[in-house]
């Protein structure tokens, strides 16, 4: 069954000073199945976050359409959840409040009680390899492990869809090859697909996105496109 169907989508954006009109994503058609991993690679400005915006309903195609399991997705939902790079944790808050803070608020937390919500959030902060770190705030952590903290939160939410625009892009080289391998355990590497999450990764660094993908679709720039879809043969189900 597949998942995610974009259909010749384009967005174009209106410049506010110049009044011109920018072609972001130009006829952009995408099968995505149900428990992929796919990564988005291409220049600067070639359309990447527009893409996974338009995913997450934070956008709107100018023209096409996006469907999830046959939907078409007109706006932002539950079922799928966005990570940045900026990590967007909120200062004030604890590890353990950020990662149950869309429990409060977000549609799977509205029937969940205090309890039920506390033991998912201890979960999720073990899954991500923080537990110890629950009543600390943001600044007193590294940038690793905020990102740890992101997740953590985007997991606990539940969502079918991941959408991270590159989570990882901030981070030094070695941080970022433990988070890779880290993500790729929490997302289920060794799982049947069927158990796994879809995720799209936006990344400019192509051996990240070979190391992490099953398809690497390659975009180019002026218009945003897409120029190739690559297939990388990952041993997943031996690992
Ligand atoms: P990437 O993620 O690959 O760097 P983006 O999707 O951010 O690319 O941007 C694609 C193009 O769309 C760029 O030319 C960018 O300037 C333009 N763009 C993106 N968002 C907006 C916006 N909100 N308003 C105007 N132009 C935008
Ligand atoms: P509320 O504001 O609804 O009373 P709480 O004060 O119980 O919520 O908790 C605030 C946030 O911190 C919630 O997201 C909750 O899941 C989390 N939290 C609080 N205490 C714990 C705990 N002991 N273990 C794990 N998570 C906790």
């Amino acid at each position: 069954t597949t998942k995610l169907r974009l259909r010749s989508v384009s967005k174009s954006f209106i410049q506010p000073r110049t009044g011109h009109t920018t072609l972001a994503v130009a006829d952009v058609s995408l099968d995505i199945a149900s428990g992929e991993f796919i990564c988005i690679v291409g220049p600067s400005g070639c359309g990447k976050s527009t893409v996974l915006n338009m995913i997450a309903g934070l956008d709107t195609p100018s023209a096409g359409a996006i469907e999830k399991d046959g939907v078409a997705i007109t706006g932002p939902g539950a079922d799928r959840g966005v990570m940045f790079q900026d990590y967007a944790l909120m200062p004030w808050q604890t590890v353990q409040e950020n990662v149950g803070f869309g429990l409060h608020h977000g549609t799977p937390g509205k029937g969940f009680t205090t309890q039920q919500r506390q033991e998912r959030v201890r979960h999720f902060v073990e899954l991500v390899g923080l537990t110890g770190s629950e009543k600390k705030y943001p600044h007193q952590l590294s940038g690793g492990m905020r990102q740890r903290v992101a997740l953590a939160r985007l997991l606990a939410n539940g969502p079918d869809v991941l959408l991270m625009d590159e989570p990882l892009g901030a981070l030094d080289a070695q941080t970022r090859l433990v988070l890779q391998q880290e993500l790729l355990r929490i997302w289920g590497q060794t799982a049947p697909r069927a158990q796994r999450k879809t995720a799209i990764f936006i990344t400019h660094d192509i051996e990240e996105a070979v190391f992490l993908a099953d398809r690497v679709v390659v975009m180019s720039s002026h218009p945003g496109r897409v120029r190739a879809v690559i297939d990388i043969d990952l041993p997943r189900e031996r690992n």
